[in-house]
């Protein structure tokens, strides 16, 4: 675990990196990805990948890029961008045969023990300069067992990482040495209640997720606005409460594991709930997909009064 969350530090570094350095001239692809992808998703994956083959070779892995996708859609200047930023970091050569190995690492293939890892998420903030997070999530038998977060814009770009360890939630510096627990919030006076949700209006609908709180009596509260799984990293070390994630009217959209595992995590061994709409559990065993439509994530105070609440709008 210590290598694991070592690697994610250098991955974070990475993307600091790319930011600082690379962002004009950065791989942006269409894809079939709902989101762009960077040369910093494809460093950031290789670098946990890489530790994960080392540390865990007979696990499985559910990642959101792959080999493939490096070698169809960057082309040569990425390429190398890449590696120079590998070398960089690992402070070692790295060829381009190791690193699409590194990338494909345990796809494909089933275990007991799966890490489910989105190199970046939230990569619209990334680009943009907000936030966003590097997560590596482990499932056990198709059950969240265990997370991994690092959200580099955290606390106003001082970064941190967070982490569970033997089913507690840890908060640490970006930069290394050990957390300090964290644990929700025990706030639940609707005065006082921070409320989370996506920065972007294309991921959830901003409309539906006013009506419920108004419904579940929490019409006035503080609303943080922000991308990426951080919003599960601040439910958890109780800098907010409540974390809404309403589909919009007519969306079909299909959530994907990398982009929840790691959070509810860290979400459930901080004291808090994380849930499907109608307060039931998110199934994390049906392979890259969730069936479930949304989530509603919370310090747990008025969790059933906010399900109600969803339960309302999404049958208006
Ligand atoms: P957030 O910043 O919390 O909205 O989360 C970013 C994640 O939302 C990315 O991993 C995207 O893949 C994902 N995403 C993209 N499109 C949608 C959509 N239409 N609905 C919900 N989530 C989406
Ligand atoms: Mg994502």
């Amino acid at each position: 675990m210590q290598a694991l969350l070592a690697a994610v530090r250098d991955a974070a570094k990475l993307c600091r990196l790319v930011q600082a350095n690379y962002l004009s001239a950065e791989t942006k692809t269409a894809g079939d990805h709902s989101e762009p992808v960077t040369i910093a998703d494809y460093g950031s994956q290789a670098i946990i990948c890489r530790a994960l083959q080392q540390y865990y070779p007979d696990d499985a892995v559910v990642a959101e890029e792959s080999g493939a996708q490096f070698l169809q859609f960057v082309a040569t200047d990425g390429r190398a961008q890449i590696r120079a930023l590998l070398t960089q970091v690992l402070r070692q050569q790295v060829t381009e045969t190791e690193l699409v190995d590194w990338l494909d690492f345990g796809a494909g293939r089933s275990a007991a023990r799966t890490w489910v890892i989105d190199p970046i998420d939230g990569t619209k903030g990334f680009l943009a300069q907000r936030h966003y997070a590097i997560a590596c999530g482990q499932l056990l038998n198709g059950q969240v067992s265990g997370g991994i977060v690092a959200a580099p814009g955290y606390n106003n770009g001082g970064g941190a990482l967070f982490y569970t360890r033997e089913g507690a939630a840890f908060k640490a510096s970006l930069a290394g040495g050990d957390g300090t627990r964290v644990t929700v919030s025990s706030r639940s006076e609707p005065e006082d209640i921070i409320a989370a949700q996506s920065f972007e209006r294309a991921h959830a609908s901003k409309s539906r997720m006013a009506r419920a709180r108004e419904l579940a009596g929490l019409g006035h509260v503080r609303l943080l606005e922000l991308d990426s799984m951080e919003k599960y990293a601040l439910v958890a070390c109780g800098d907010a409460d409540l974390y809404m994630r309403l589909p919009r009217e007519k969306s079909r959209y299909a959530h994907k594991i990398w982009d929840h595992a790691a959070g509810v995590a860290l979400v459930q061994a901080a004291g808090g709930v994380a849930t499907d709409l109608d307060g039931s559990a998110l199934d994390f065993s049906q392979g890259e997909a969730l069936p479930n439509p949304g989530m509603i994530v919370s310090n747990g105070a008025r969790h059933e009064r906010v399900v109600e609440a969803v339960g309302q709008v999404m049958a208006e």
